[in-house]
């Protein structure tokens, strides 16, 4: 079994490019985002916790964040690997994830990062936020938030994941198909597969 961390600012592409990878790959896709959005339209009682946050480009608390995410293993713990997207996004998240899966006889196998600079991923935001009835894409401050959020919390596990050899930055600037290219040749150059 391999499981993968997409690891990206916001906005770097990293939803779009797991589907691919889930697909080639046959990993199953679990992207905390989506999650809590699922939550958020069903008006569920972690909908209600979660988009309080969501809304205002903060992260949703790590115990809420870490529960959920157990449980959507849990559940899927037949597949043939996990493609994680959009968690971990703090240290703690990845000690909880790292410790979760040992005592499954699982591990992380790679963490791959999309690459994309601040100006490009402001404008593919606010395109995006045009059509995704996203509340926290709409807004600039809502997503300087998020970068921020990043760059204080989230941007730290690059040391984390670097210092166990498992940290592998990918160009997330071009065409879709030509950054799934890029991610496909990288995760092919692993051996083995
Ligand atoms: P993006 O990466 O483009 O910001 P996501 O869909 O991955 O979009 O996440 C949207 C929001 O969901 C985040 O801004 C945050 O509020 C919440 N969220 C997603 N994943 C996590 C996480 N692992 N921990 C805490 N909050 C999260």
């Amino acid at each position: 079994m391999k499981n993968f961390v997409l690891f990206g600012k916001p906005g770097s592409g990293k939803g779009t490019q797991a589907k691919h990878l889930s697909e080639k790959y046959e990993l199953y896709h679990i992207s905390t985002g989506d999650l809590f959005r699922k939550n958020i339209s069903q008006n569920t009682k972690l909908g209600l916790l979660a988009k309080s946050y969501m809304d205002k480009g903060g992260l949703v608390p790590d115990e809420v964040t870490i529960k959920m995410l157990e449980n959507e293993i849990k559940d899927n713990s037949k597949s043939r690997g996990f493609l994680f997207d959009g968690f971990p996004r703090t240290i703690d998240q990845a000690d909880t994830l790292d410790k979760y899966l040992h005592s499954i006889n699982m591990q992380i196998n790679a963490t791959i990062a999309l690459e994309v600079d601040e100006k490009e991923l402001i404008s593919r935001i606010i395109d995006r936020g045009k059509t995704s009835n996203r509340l926290d894409d709409q807004n600039i401050e809502k997503i300087k938030n998020r970068f921020n959020e990043y760059n204080k919390k989230t941007s730290t596990l690059i040391k984390y994941y670097k210092d166990q050899n498992k940290f592998f930055p990918v160009n997330g600037h071009g065409s879709v198909d030509e950054i799934t290219k890029r991610l496909f040749d990288l995760i092919d150059s692993f051996n083995p597969l």
